[in-house]
């Protein structure tokens, strides 16, 4: 554990800007004990002595107020008070900086997180925009961990995008020192009629990802923790593996402050009007100006656009549960156990990492859900549904606890292809997102593909085209 000391304002509206006046006049700092941050970048500034002390009871009551201060001024959610807990160490002076932007980039996740590193990279003064924190806990990007594989059925885009990406997680890893991605290997569990496992085989092939087709009794031999029931044949990608996400996006970020990216804590207000957008305004009452402006708020698209997005973003309320093994038992981690994908069952799980237990999940699209407001408790029908599937899956499991849960959220576009278009009223607007249940991998390789369009320009490719974005949802990317 380790002392942190949480700015808080005295009075007035509960924003960012009164979250830098770091120790100054008007600030209150409440001190709480919290967990040591997971990484430099995470950690809250310190002030003087002279702050004054909050009891915890006091220092909940605050920040209660706080959020419920800052719901009222934003009703449906997104800003609370947790946006003062996620404020970085290192934030630039907020909105009204007095700097203009080449480039302001709305949203932390992966997607932004990306984006605005490769647009630094190349150049550009970049300001980069969250309203609750890179990675931060109702983020599509907050999970633990995220499957990075090649394989893609016949859909060769994605299988080339993963490619590209991988190397450049690796790249940024070595060189930032963050042991972020867990080469387990990914293994495709198949049926004997599996169009999609046949795709895949087809695309791996075709563009020299390493493979390895394994027939029933040369899965038993291998992986003899699964009871393979169903399944007929498999493909082993041995390269790919697992990304452990929200730290990988905070370092991201982390890496694209110290190259010269300003973070700002705020939340973002709809732009509206048409044509050239001069500035965005904030919630805070601040404004950020930029040349261009790059919208990447995840699951938020349809509340940010609702009369463009609404319709067209489908965030899904998705259950994921960890599950505790035997003492001892080294089959469920890696090099052992692989992560796992088998699609007949809708069903994908990652090996032990990190001591997390066992992570399972369904892929299947969960009822509609609000990134703000939705429950992120799991169902106990949830619970019970997964442990059945455990015990036929893993037999040595068979009455293994639940140690861990979470709720995300997918943000599905209609048919799973990303969105990455121009905002059809604003010619300096773009929209990023429609990560769909597997855009977390693809982060490296779509943030530099966004950098350069925004730019150098050029025709974006059609499938993320907001024009082939539907109303109506019929998925077709896994
Ligand atoms: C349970 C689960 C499992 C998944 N598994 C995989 C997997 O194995 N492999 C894989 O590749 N992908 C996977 N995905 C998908 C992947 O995680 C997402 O597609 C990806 O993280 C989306 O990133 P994003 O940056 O678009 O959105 P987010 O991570 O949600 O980021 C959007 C950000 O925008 C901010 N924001 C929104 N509105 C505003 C505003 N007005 N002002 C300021 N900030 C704003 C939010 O605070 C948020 O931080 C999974 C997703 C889930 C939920």
């Amino acid at each position: 554990m380790w002392l942190r000391r949480v700015l808080l304002p005295s009075r007035g509206t509960l924003g960012v800007n009164s979250v830098k006046r770091s120790g100054g006049a008007g600030s209150l700092v409440a001190v709480a004990w919290l967990p040591q941050p997971a990484c430099e970048f995470c950690k809250v500034d310190y002030t003087s002595s002279e702050d004054m002390q909050l009891g915890r009871r006091e220092f909940v009551k605050y920040l209660l107020a706080a959020g419920a201060a800052l719901t009222r001024a934003a009703p449906g959610g997104m800003p609370s008070g947790a946006s003062l807990l996620a404020s970085p160490r290192r934030q630039s002076g907020g909105a009204n900086t007095g700097k203009t932007y080449d480039v302001a980039v709305i949203g932390a996740g992966v997607f932004g997180a990306w984006t605005a590193y490769h647009l630094e990279r190349s150049g550009k003064k970049v300001g980069l925009l969250d309203a609750y924190g890179p990675a931060n806990s109702r983020a599509s990007s907050g999970g633990e961990s995220r499957i990075i594989r090649m394989g893609y059925g016949p859909d060769e885009i994605y299988t080339r995008w993963a490619m590209r990406s991988l190397r450049l997680w690796q790249d940024f890893f070595s060189r930032a020192n963050r042991p972020l991605f867990h080469r387990t290997g990914v293994l495709w569990l198949a049926g004997a009629e599996d169009h999609y496992a046949r795709g895949t085989l087809e695309t791996l092939g075709k563009l020299s990802v390493r493979f390895e087709r394994l027939d029933r009794p040369e899965l038993e031999k291998r992986f003899p923790q699964f009871a393979f029931g169903n399944v007929s044949w498999g493909i082993f990608e041995p390269d790919s593996g697992a990304l452990m996400a929200r730290r990988a996006v905070q370092a991201v970020v982390e890496e694209a402050l110290k190259n010269g990216v300003d973070y700002l804590p705020e939340f973002a207000v709809a732009p509206g009007g048409t044509g050239h957008l001069a500035a965005i305004k904030t919630l805070s009452g601040g404004t950020v100006s930029a040349a261009s402006y790059v919208f990447a708020c995840g699951p938020w698209l349809g509340k940010v656009f609702p009369e463009l997005l609404g319709e067209r973003i489908f965030p899904t309320r998705q259950e994921v549960y960890f599950i505790g093994v035997p003492p001892g038992d080294r089959r469920f981690a890696p090099p052992v156990m692989p992560t796992w994908i088998f699609n007949a069952d809708e069903v994908y799980g990652l090996p032990d990492l990190e001591n997390r237990g066992l992570k399972i999940a369904l892929d299947r699209h969960g009822p509609p859900f609000d990134p703000d407001t939705g429950r992120r408790v799991v169902t106990a029908e949830g619970v019970a549904a997964i442990r059945r599937y455990v015990a036929q899956r893993f037999p040595a499991l068979k009455g293994a606890p639940v140690v861990e849960t979470r709720v995300c959220q997918y943000e599905n576009t209609s048919n799973g292809d990303f969105l990455i278009d121009r905002h059809p009223a604003f010619e300096n607007v773009w929209l990023v997102g429609g990560g769909s249940g597997h855009g977390f991998k693809h982060g490296p390789a779509l943030g530099e593909y966004v950098a350069a369009r925004v730019t150098e320009g050029g025709a974006v490719e059609s499938r993320f085209t907001l024009a082939t974005k539907q109303k109506l949802q019929k998925r077709a990317v896994f």
